[in-house]
């Protein structure tokens, strides 16, 4: 069975609040709106009551349109975006998160997850081309925070190099160690919006999926999915055969972009172009307004369940309307082969059937043969 991913629950946010920042998205899980040492990027933030509620809505919202995981809302809940505030709003956001879970506003699917975020440490989109010991302490304290609030999975999305998800490994190898935890753990790498199959740092998708399993495996640390997100769905189509591959029968996960303007165009225009050879845009007709209808989104997702990624949903720009037609969608994949499952069970057992009773059918004729000849 393939699992849905929510959205771009930031985006969402940002949308619903008018508020420029994600950060914004990161604070608003906070119950006490009175916290000072906020950061300057939020001092324009204004705090309506109840705020708490507005991020937990959007899982909500998520998870009412189908979806049964939700990611923690603290992409940018990091000490170089929020400083010392960094694992409050993380373990915020996983309180906003696993309330949504558990809310029972919305008819209660068995199995919801959470799935804590553990973003890059620097500017998104930004290569960490090296180990760090400093940036792996800080994958441990996030860690940390994530396991307290007894998240389901931990998550490090978004990366761009191999060697950022070393860093995210040692972090959670330190963090089982000291507290003995053994969360599973995803590590999902940023792919350039291109047909090339590599990540925004210029490395093969495939290869960096490789050195995170090796890296993995030498740390003890139990790394159970593997996948790309937050690229172009054209990007996700060249690189999904490598990374099923390289997966080995871990789960195998993919959300991409709705936006209709690439984030390697952006970057680009930016001043700090990714490794992107030939931009891979939609089919224009696919685009509404300059984001991917939630139709022709499924669609997407649907194929690359049916190629073997067994953990799909939706990044920057995707809503609650992109994941209910993901789970129309699948649900109707999932009809269809339980049918056709039937059928091939049907058919096994009138061949067995056949096999069986065959020679004591040829039999019986052949006697009644005999007897009409009398
Ligand atoms: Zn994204």
């Amino acid at each position: 069975m393939v699992l849905l991913l929510d959205g771009g629950v930031g985006h969402e946010w940002k949308k619903a609040h008018g508020d420029a920042s994600f950060l914004g998205g990161a604070l608003a899980c906070e119950t006490d709106p009175a916290r000072t040492g906020v950061p300057s990027l939020h001092v324009k933030l204004s705090w309506p009551n109840g705020q708490g509620e507005g991020v937990a809505a959007v899982h909500e919202a998520f998870f009412a349109a189908g979806a049964d995981v939700a990611t923690t809302n603290s992409f940018v809940a990091t000490p170089h975006h929020a400083g010392d505030r960094a694992v409050p709003l993380v373990t915020a956001a996983a309180r906003c998160a696993q309330r949504a879970a558990r809310s029972t506003a919305q008819p209660l699917p068995a199995m919801r997850k959470v799935a804590g975020c553990l973003p890059p440490l620097g500017e998104c989109y930004a290569v960490r081309r090296d180990r760090s010991d400093a940036d792996a302490a800080v994958y441990e304290q996030l860690a940390f925070a994530l396991a307290d609030e007894k998240v389901d999975v931990l998550l490090a999305e978004t990366l761009t190099h191999s060697s950022e998800a070393a860093n995210v490994i040692l972090g959670v190898k330190m963090a089982s160690l000291k507290r003995g935890y053994r969360l599973p753990l995803w590590v999902v790498f940023t792919l350039a919006d291109d047909a090339t199959g590599r990540l925004r740092g210029g490395e093969r998708a495939a290869i960096a999926i490789q050195r995170a399993l090796d890296a993995a495996d030498g740390a003890g640390v139990l790394l159970s999915g593997v996948g790309v997100n937050c690229c172009a769905p054209g990007a996700v189509d060249a690189a999904l055969a490598d990374v099923v591959e390289v997966a080995e029968g871990r789960e195998v996960i993919v959300y991409a972009n709705a936006f209709e303007s690439t984030t390697s165009e952006w970057l680009k225009k930016e001043g700090r172009p990714d490794c992107c050879g030939k931009p891979c845009r939609g089919n224009p007709r696919e685009y509404v307004d300059g984001v991917m209808t939630p139709d022709a989104y499924a669609r997407r997702a649907a194929s690359w369940a049916r190629r073997g990624a067994t953990v799909v949903g939706g990044c920057c720009g995707t809503t609650p309307a992109h994941t209910k037609a993901c789970r129309v969608l699948f649900d109707r994949q999932r009809r269809r082969s339980r049918f056709f499952g039937y059928l091939t069970f049907l058919a096994v057992v009138l061949a067995v059937l056949a096999r069986a009773l065959g020679p004591a059918l040829a039999l019986a004729l052949a006697e009644k043969r005999v007897w009409d000849e009398l």
